[in-house]
C-alpha cells in the first residue's frame, strides 16, 4: 500500500524527497498479540506478582538468570525479539528521577519509569537508541520500592508546576496494561498516599477500561499522542488506530480525567496540511482537551542505523536527508516547521476550542513566531 509520496519540500534537494513506500510490516503481522511472550528475572523480589501477572496474560512464565541483551537479528526478526517480548524485573536504580534535556530546550520534569521501552513499533521511536544494549520490552514490579519515592516526593517542597510525575518518558504506559494490571493500581494509589502530586500518563494506546471506574480524585492526567491516518498506517504498526485513540480520550473525559492530546512528530509529506487539518477537526468531534503540544519529527543524531536495522525500507530514511542538524538532532528546517506548526495551530484556533497551545522541545524564537506565549511554560508534561 502506497502512502506517504515524495513532495518538493521547501529549501530541500529533488533527492531527498519522501519517496512512495510499500507497508513493510504486513496486516497479518499487527494483528498478532503485543506480547507472545513473558520472561521474569530469577532474582526478582515478588514472584507472586509475576505469577498474576502472568496469569492475566495466559502466558507461561519464562524464568531468566540475566538481563537480555543485544541480539544478533535484523528487521522483522529483530522487532519479534526485542518487542513481542515482556521481561518482568525489578527496579534498581530510583523510580523517579529529574529529566535533564541536554541543551535546557525543555523543563526539568519528573519521570517514573514502571517501563523500559515498548511493545509498540513505531518506526521513529527514540528508545531503539535510548535502549540500545537492552532493547528488551520491560516491565519493574517490584511496585513497594515504587510508592515508597511516590510518597517521599509528595511531601518534599518541589513546585506545583513539577509536581507531575511523567510515566511515558521511557515507554508507554498503557500498551500492555491489558497484562500487567499496573495503571489501576497506580492511579488508585495516589489519592490517599500522594494527594499532591499528579500522574501522566502518554500513550497511543486505547487501553483505557480498567481505568474508567476508578476514585482517581483528578490527580491523573491522560495524553493521547495522535498523528494523520497516513502516519499511523505507514510508520505505528500496532498502535491503536488514531480514531481508537480518540474514542478512549473521550471515555476517559468522560470519566473526569484531564486529558491533553499531543501531536507529534509532525511530518511532512504529500498530502500533510489537508491530513494534519482533517486530524484537528477530528480531535474536536470527539474531545475536548485542555492542552494540545505540538512537535515536529526530530530524530537524534544516531537513531538511524537503528531505525534501519529493523525498518530496512523506512520512508524515515529518505526523510533524515531532507533535515537540518540544530542542537544535537535533526529537524526540519526553521522556516519548514513553522509552516506545518502554523497550519496546525490555526486549524485550532478555527474550531473555537479554549485549549492551550504548546510546543515540544523548540527554540524561544520558533514559539515566537507563532505567537506563542513562551513565559508561563505549559506543555505537555507540566501541571
Ligand atoms: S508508542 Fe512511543 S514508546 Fe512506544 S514504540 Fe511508539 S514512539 Fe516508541
Amino acid at each position: 500500500m502506497a502512502i506517504l509520496k515524495e513532495y518538493p519540500a521547501e529549501g530541500v534537494e529533488v533527492g531527498t524527497r519522501i519517496q512512495e513506500e510499500g507497508l513493510a510490516y504486513s496486516q497479518a503481522e499487527i494483528q498478532k498479540p503485543l506480547v507472545s511472550e513473558l520472561w521474569a528475572t530469577r532474582s526478582m523480589s515478588n514472584k507472586i506478582r509475576a505469577k498474576k501477572i502472568a496469569n492475566r496474560a495466559g502466558l507461561p512464565l519464562i524464568w531468566v538468570d540475566k538481563i537480555p541483551g543485544i541480539n544478533g537479528e535484523r528487521g522483522l526478526e529483530k522487532l519479534r525479539a526485542e518487542r513481542s517480548v515482556l521481561l518482568l524485573r525489578d527496579r534498581i536504580s530510583p523510580f523517579i528521577e529529574q529529566f535533564q534535556h541536554p541543551i535546557g530546550r525543555c523543563a526539568k520534569f519528573y519521570k517514573l519509569t514502571a517501563y523500559n521501552n515498548c511493545n509498540f513499533w513505531c518506526e521513529y521511536c527514540y528508545l531503539y537508541l535510548t535502549f540500545r544494549t537492552q532493547p528488551v520490552s520491560t516491565h519493574f514490579i517490584n511496585y513497594e520500592k515504587m510508592y515508597d519515592e511516590i510518597e517521599k516526593f509528595d511531601k518534599s517542597s518541589i513546585p506545583k508546576s513539577l509536581r507531575v510525575l511523567n510515566l511515558g518518558e521511557l515507554g508507554d504506559p498503557l500498551a500492555v496494561d491489558y497484562i500487567t494490571g499496573f495503571a489501576k493500581q497506580i492511579i488508585a494509589f495516589m489519592p490517599e498516599h500522594a494527594p499532591r502530586t499528579r500522574l501522566l500518563f502518554l500513550t497511543k494506546s486505547d487501553c483505557v477500561d480498567d481505568i474508567l471506574a476508578l476514585e482517581h480524585g483528578g490527580q491523573s492526567i491522560i495524553s493521547f499522542s495522535v498523528n494523520t491516518e497516513k502516519v499511523f498506517q505507514q510508520l505505528e504498526h500496532r498502535t491503536a488506530s488514531p480514531e481508537s485513540r480518540l474514542a478512549a480520550a473521550a471515555r476517559v473525559q468522560k470519566a473526569g480525567y484531564e486529558v491533553r492530546l499531543r501531536i507529534d512528530p509532525v511530518i511532512f509529506y504529500s498530502t500533510w496540511e489537508k491530513d494534519y487539518i482533517s486530524l484537528v477537526d477530528k480531535i474536536f468531534q470527539f474531545v475536548q482537551p485542555t492542552r494540545i503540544t505540538i512537535g515536529e519529527y526530530r530524530p537524534s543524531n544516531g537513531l538511524a542505523n537503528h531505525i534501519s536495522s529493523r525498518f530496512p525500507d523506512s520512508p524515515l530514511l529518505r526523510i533524515n536527508k531532507s533535515l537540518v542538524r540544530e542542537g544535537g538532532k535533526l529537524r526540519y528546517p526553521k522556516g519548514q516547521r513553522i509552516k506545518m506548526f502554523r497550519t496546525i495551530i490555526e486549524a485550532i484556533r478555527k474550531c473555537g476550542a479554549d485549549v492551550d497551545i504548546a510546543l515540544c522541545k523548540e527554540q524561544p524564537q520558533i514559539w515566537k513566531a507563532l505567537g506563542l506565549n513562551i513565559k508561563g511554560l505549559f506543555c505537555n508534561c507540566l501541571g
